[in-house]
């Protein structure tokens, strides 16, 4: 089960959300990563490409990996970023400044730079 967190700005209100599972994926050997999201969700994404008949442009299941949602604290993009892999930089601005959405409590709000406190569950799927 996989439990979500709000993150609110009492300054000015700028609102962020992850969840504690972050983003589980598989990369092909293409190179091309494909996500899924919730338990049973492999499955899923295994009967779509086959549906898709993209199971065979995406190569050989290479590895597998999780990119957690990071909030760039400069530009406030989202993006999907594996730490143990990926160059953890923002690919709007090409700053280094991020923190990983489930995880924002005493980074400063991108928006007034005020820190933020502790996140409150949000949905559960
Ligand atoms: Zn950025
Ligand atoms: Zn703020």
């Amino acid at each position: 089960m996989a439990m979500q967190l709000r993150y609110r700005c009492m300054g000015c209100g700028f609102t962020a959300e992850g969840w504690d599972e972050g983003n589980p994926y598989i990369e092909f050997s293409n190179g091309k990563r494909e996500y899924f999201y919730h338990p049973g969700g492999e499955l899923e994404l295994m009967r779509r490409l086959m549906l898709e008949g993209s199971d065979e442009s995406l190569g050989e299941e290479r590895s597998r990996g999780n990119a957690p949602d990071h909030l760039c604290l400069d530009c406030k993009e989202v993006t999907m970023l594996d730490p143990d892999r990926d160059k953890m930089q923002c690919p709007k601005c090409k700053g280094t400044n991020l923190a990983e959405t489930y995880n924002l409590k005493g980074h400063p709000c991108p928006d007034c730079g005020e820190i933020l406190g502790e996140g409150a569950p949000g949905a559960i799927s």
